[in-house]
């Protein structure tokens, strides 16, 4: 266990003075609720180094519709996230998994920002912000930039962000009329517990039950979260029958690689997958009418 009293924390009120601070001192890593950091630094998995503590920038902290847009602040809690009127409302697939984050405590703490970064392959938010095309605005000294959240995941833990940059924003543009969507997650407890597998399907299902769009993605099932292209061909063009959903759900297997590691072997992963993903499918047939 490393001990961390030596450690130097700086602590700024605006992003300006972080983007200062993080392009003159060497070595500075952002803390914002600390729930993944502090629990690395203890461990070691992280080295030992000065933290720039953002947790009170308040301009990273909001949920706003603006545009056609919906934009999360990096440092917004999943609290703040699952409590939304504007997230419910816009990317309730989002809600879903928010509340799903650790406890209530971490929920208080934990920002959907550090989620990204920490960039864990279970992360909770990143299959709902995979199926909903969501877009990072990233800012550092050299203004800022805007990615696809599929493209900021290079590999495992590999990111496309420097240095001297910050996450501030999530955005997402809502589906539109006609997308229905769940999250989902197994984990091995009931409550705040890492998950084993997650996910989340959207499809824009016609009046008589045809897909027009599908859009599956995977987290704990490789080094990244990952869509599944194979089961959304399944999808796309078929009615929502039981035999559509089948063949949907076993199709996911073709884009995962999953691992054995304490939270359950690869072969169980595959399992959950399939039948998770069925499970989702059969709940939007369901709500939708297109099955009884
Ligand atoms: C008991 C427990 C249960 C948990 N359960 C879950 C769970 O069920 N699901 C889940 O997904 N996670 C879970 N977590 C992990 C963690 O709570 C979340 O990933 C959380 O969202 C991390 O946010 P944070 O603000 O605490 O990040 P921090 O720990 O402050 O930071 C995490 C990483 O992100 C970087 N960072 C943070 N913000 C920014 C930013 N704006 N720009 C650039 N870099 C940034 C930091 O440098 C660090 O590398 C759990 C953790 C604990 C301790």
């Amino acid at each position: 266990m490393q001990h961390l009293a030596d450690v130097e924390v700086y602590s700024v009120r605006t992003l300006r003075e972080a983007l200062e601070l993080l392009s003159s001192v060497k070595g500075l890593r952002v803390i914002a609720g600390g729930t993944d950091l502090i629990v690395q630094l203890k461990t070691g998995v992280v080295p030992k180094t000065n933290l720039l503590d953002v947790s009170r920038v308040d301009e990273l902290r909001y949920v706003r519709f603006e545009d056609g847009i919906l934009r999360i602040g990096a440092l917004t809690t999943f609290m703040e996230i699952y409590r939304s009127e504007l997230v419910r409302r816009h990317a309730p697939l989002l809600a879903e998994a928010a509340f799903t984050v650790g406890s209530f405590q971490i929920m208080n703490k934990g920002t959907i920002g550090g989620n990204i970064v920490n960039a864990s392959p279970a992360a909770d938010s990143l299959p709902p912000l995979y199926v909903l095309n969501a877009e990072l605005k990233i800012v550092g000294p050299r203004g800022e930039r805007f990615v696809r959240i599929q493209d900021f995941y290079k590999g495992y833990k590999k990111l496309d962000l420097m240095a001297d940059e910050l996450v501030a924003e999530v955005r997402i543009r809502p589906p539109g009329e006609g997308y229905v969507g769940h999250f989902f997650k197994h984990g091995l407890r009931r409550g705040d517990a890492i998950a084993v597998v997650n996910g989340a399907v959207l499809l824009m299902l016609s009046p008589e039950g045809i897909v027009r769009d599908a859009r599956v993605a995977l987290g704990a099932v490789a080094p990244t979260v990952v869509r599944s292209p194979s089961s959304e061909r399944v999808l796309v063009g078929s009615r929502l029958s039981p035999e559509v959903m089948w063949r949907a759900a076993e199709a996911v297997v073709n884009d995962i690689s999953p691992i054995d590691d304490v939270r359950g072997s690869a072969a169980y992963r595959r399992e959950l997958s399939v039948n998770y993903v069925f499970m989702t499918l059969y709940r939007i047939a369901r709500e939708t009418g297109v099955v009884a």
